[in-house]
């Protein structure tokens, strides 16, 4: 067994986002003196997709709501708080084939007995300068985190997917009407999916469109769209009062592909029941890994597991 240099220390989390500073408030209490990567705006979002909202009123113990950024804020102070040593800083690259495992950032090489990847996943946007603009502002990805707030409203879903159904349905809770804007003429929901959504008559469909141009970032809400037909190119003018973003999500595990098992959709794979990935002493939590719940407070969760998972993981490894 390769021994291990004294300088490697025992816990390296790469992710700031709910579940990474979990992870770190867990280990630093369990005196694992953790370093965690925080990362630059241009390798992804420091501080996860909260930092991309405004309200945030289903992350529990906050009754009156927190913003976004606020609650990351208290998060990144717990995690100090307890001797967690913190790099604003991008991960290059890793090399998890022995142990230690080299982390290497900013040209240095760092040593870990352990990792905790907590990447998060991005939602993928259609990547028009309106939509960047009023982010938070009435253009959202996440209809479980903001649908509330488009109560008597009528919106807009983009998508065809599982994700833009269920979206959709969702929102009917809240918006007088909702209507899918598709690209083409079928949906690629599954088949009970799609037929739950047509049968609600709340729901409405606009297909082979895309949205243009969202309107009107100058009054930093949304108040309508420009369509286009793909088919014949033709623009029209809407109104609407919000438009939600599900055109998938693309899970930050990239750096990480040729080193641990990700699925097809590059989502890093875990032993069931556990944030254990193929490589003994990497774990991973949060949304790196998952692409179901998709929630802070399951970030969260899955962090504090990982926490957990590395320090008896580094315990067994003591006193074997
Ligand atoms: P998805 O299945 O990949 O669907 C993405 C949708 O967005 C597709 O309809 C796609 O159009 C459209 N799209 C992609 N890029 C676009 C662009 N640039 N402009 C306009 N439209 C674009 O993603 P998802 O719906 O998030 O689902 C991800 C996975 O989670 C799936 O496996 C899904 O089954 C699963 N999921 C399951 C549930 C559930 O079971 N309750 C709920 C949510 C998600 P095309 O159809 O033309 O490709």
């Amino acid at each position: 067994m390769s021994v291990i240099p004294s300088e490697a220390r025992n816990l390296v989390i790469i992710g700031s986002g709910p579940a990474g500073f979990t992870a770190a408030i867990y280990a630093a209490r369990a005196n694992l003196k953790p370093l965690l990567f925080e990362g630059l705006a241009k390798g992804g979002q420091p501080g996860g997709q909260l930092m991309l909202t405004t309200e945030v009123e289903n992350y529990p113990g906050f009754p009156h709501g927190i913003m976004g950024p606020e609650l990351m804020e208290l998060f990144r102070k717990q995690a100090a708080r307890f001797g967690t040593e913190l790099l604003q800083q991008d991960v290059a690259n890793v090399d998890f084939s022995k142990r230690p495992f080299k982390i290497v950032s900013e040209g240095k090489e760092f040593l870990a007995k352990s990792v905790i990847i907590a990447t998060g996943a991005s939602a993928n946007w259609l990547g028009i300068p309106s939509e960047k603009a009023l982010q938070g502002y009435g253009v959202s990805a996440c209809a479980t985190c903001d649908g509330f707030f488009f109560k008597g409203k009528e919106v807009m879903v983009v998508g065809g997917g599982d994700s833009a159904v269920e979206e959709a349905t969702f929102l009917t809770k809240f918006a007088t009407k909702v209507t899918i804007v598709h690209r083409r003429e079928a949906l690629r929901a599954s088949k009970i999916m799609q037929d739950r959504a047509f049968a609600n008559k709340n729901i409405d469909f606009i297909w082979d469109s895309t949205i243009h141009e969202i309107k009107d970032p100058a009054q930093k809400k949304v108040t309508g769209v420009i369509l286009k037909n793909l088919k014949t190119g033709a623009l029209t003018e809407k109104k609407t009062g919000g438009v939600f973003m599900a055109i998938g999500h693309t899970p930050n595990s990239e750096l990480f592909k040729n080193q641990i098992e990700v699925d097809v959709k590059g989502y890093i794979k875990v032993r069931a029941g556990s944030t254990a990935t193929n490589v003994p002493g990497v774990f991973a939590c949060g949304d790196v890994q998952d692409y179901k719940y998709r929630q802070a407070v399951t970030a969260a969760g899955t962090g504090c597991m990982a926490a957990l998972d590395a320090e008896k993981f580094l315990e067994e490894r003591e006193s074997a």
